[in-house]
């Protein structure tokens, strides 16, 4: 028997590298936005994701998944979810960390993008986890539409500390905020809310249901309802302040493709007992700004699942031989790596610039604009290259690519989804359409954050020429608002390959992007790229 089961030519298992110190683009890039400081932690974060420990950690949460509790066993209701150890100690290692705070935390510089560069790191581990962490990220700015909520919330949302317990939010050393928004009418169309809020002294009592509310074990939920129908912004803690659990019902958990281990269920509220957020009527657009923050989420976190794969790829390659050669030496495969490289990189460049519109925008108004169009902008190029590129990426580690022992399962299924939640990609690309009528001057802002290199590359000159004419045209807008978004985020990405990598890189982004000397799926690079150097570049260090 021993004598058959000889293993050869199978890759060492891809652990105990570092996700941060080995990669050469994500340090250039998180450097150039004011985020080098970050560096002892994202190293820390680097080791963590590369080790044994996470891979297993992440296999357990995914493999066995939250179950709904809905009573105890003498028949009270408690609605909880049940969670493998694994989800709570991930839990434990984000919130530590201070992944959802650091951008609220820190008064260094660059704290968006010092949260950007752990949270890049992190998705490359696990991404389940990133729901609840993304939520309380970008909660904290919600609730600061209510400064005496804030007050007592903002310093538990912000702490690092993970507290699972159920308890009124004094208690509590750490706390999560999730957004319960989606019914089953609508998502999109958030005007059709039906869940109704009536005042009852100083607070506010909601009736209704929601379709999907992820990780419902949070501490807050910001839901929305209507009152006097107009549709607000409500904070519905779990416990309340007397400790007694404040009455909702979780009616089911969702069966879903992938995202296993964060727990996402219907919910209903019964006089449950809210406060309000924001002013009265403005619910949807007190929302939106959580949504500008979680989409600013998606795209880092895209950015970094979309590394992981091509890691992974690079990996196998560099050690499985076919047909007397490594694979990476292949020039068919080479090709593949290369144009997968490119991808990559300019989806990171992406997210940082994105990242260091936010930490300036704070100062800056072009920086703010930049913001407001590049988010959408980038959510849904990124979400819309990730499962083409993740399949690839896949496919080059052959069959074994395709079994669950190894995480392209977890990266395959998750790749969706951030293309579908916080704005499907026509809502999305029609929000960019929204920003150029709102606010004229957010386009004035990329087409400059494009031109910054068009002077350097006649292809992206051309684009750039195209771009304007294209957004002057105001015939059929919403029609043609894929191919706009989708030719500005490409141009946006030249500009960012032409400033920031390695010029052969950048040429071929240029020449098989915008230049069209391209097929329709990746590994399709002109003749005559370099592109076993192109690959190279991208391999951890
Ligand atoms: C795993 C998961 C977890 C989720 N967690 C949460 C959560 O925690 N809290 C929460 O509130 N929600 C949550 N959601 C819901 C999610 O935000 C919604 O599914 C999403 O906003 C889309 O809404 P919908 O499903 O109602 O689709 P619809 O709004 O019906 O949209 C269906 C399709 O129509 C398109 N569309 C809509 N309007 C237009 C238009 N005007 N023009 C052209 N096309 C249009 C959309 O782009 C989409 O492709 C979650 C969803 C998933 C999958």
């Amino acid at each position: 028997m021993n004598a058959t089961h000889e293993v050869t030519n199978q890759p060492p298992p891809l652990a105990g590298y570092n996700a941060w110190t080995g990669d050469r683009v994500l340090v250039a890039a998180a450097r150039r936005a004011d985020a080098g400081w970050i560096e002892p932690e994202a190293t820390g974060m680097g080791e963590l994701v590369g080790s044994e420990r996470m891979r297993l950690l992440a296999d357990q949460a995914n493999r066995y998944g939250p179950a709904l509790k809905t009573h105890d066993r003498f028949g009270h209701r408690i609605d909880a979810v049940e969670f493998h150890p694994a989800y709570h100690e991930l839990m434990g290692l984000a919130f530590g960390t201070g992944l959802h705070s650091i951008a609220w935390t820190s008064r260094h510089p660059g704290a968006f993008a010092a949260r950007a560069a752990m949270n890049y790191v992190w998705n490359q581990g696990e991404q389940g986890i990133s729901c609840p962490v993304t939520m309380t990220f970008a909660g904290v700015q919600v609730l600061r539409h209510a400064p005496a909520l804030a007050a007592e919330w903002e310093p538990k949302l912000t702490a690092r500390s993970y507290d699972p317990r159920p308890l009124p939010i004094a208690k509590k050393t750490g706390a999560t905020i999730v957004m319960a928004k989606t019914e089953k009418q609508g998502g999109s169309d958030l005007r059709s809310n039906s869940t109704l809020a009536v005042r009852d002294g100083d607070s506010f009592l909601l009736t209704g249901h929601k379709w999907f509310c992820s990780a419902p074990m949070c501490d807050d939920f910001l839901a929305l309802a209507r009152l006097d129908d107009r549709v607000t912004c409500f904070l519905v803690p779990r416990s309340l302040p007397d400790g007694s659990r404040n009455p909702f019902y979780l009616q089911r958990l969702k069966d879903k493709i992938g995202n296993r281990s964060n727990a996402s269920s219907e919910l209903e509220f019964r006089d449950t007992r809210a406060w309000l957020v924001g002013p009265e009527g403005k619910g949807i657009a007190t929302l939106i700004e959580m949504a500008h923050l979680t989409r600013f989420d998606i795209v880092v976190a895209t950015a970094g699942m979309m590394r992981a794969g091509l890691t992974l790829a690079l990996h196998h390659c560099e050690h499985r031989a076919a047909f007397g050669a490594k694979l990476i030496e292949h020039a068919a495969m080479q090709n593949v790596l290369a144009d997968l490289a490119l991808e990559s990189e300019a989806a990171t460049l992406t997210a940082f610039r994105l990242a260091q519109a936010f930490d300036r925008g704070a100062s800056e108004p072009n920086e703010r604009l930049l913001a407001r169009i590049m988010t959408p902008l980038a959510k849904y190029w990124l979400c819309k290259r990730n499962p083409v590129f993740t399949v690839e990426a896949m496919e080059c580690l052959g069959g074994t690519g395709f079994v669950e022992d190894g995480p392209f399962g977890r990266l395959f299924r998750e790749s969706p989804l951030n293309g579908i939640w916080e704005g499907s990609g026509n809502v999305i690309c029609l929000d960019v359409l929204r920003s150029v009528e709102r606010e004229p001057e957010s386009l004035s802002a990329l087409m400059r954050e494009i031109a910054a290199a068009a002077p350097e590359n006649a292809q992206l000159k051309a684009m750039l020429g195209r771009l304007e004419r294209e957004f002057r045209d105001r015939a059929n807008l919403e029609s043609r608002a894929r191919r706009l978004v989708e030719m500005a985020a490409t141009a946006l990405q030249a500009s960012l390959m032409l400033r920031h990598a390695d010029p052969r890189a950048a040429d071929a982004f240029c020449a098989s992007r915008l230049g069209g000397d391209w097929g329709h799926v990746l590994g399709t690079l002109p003749a005559g790229t370099d592109c076993r150097a192109l690959a190279e570049r991208l391999r951890l260090q």
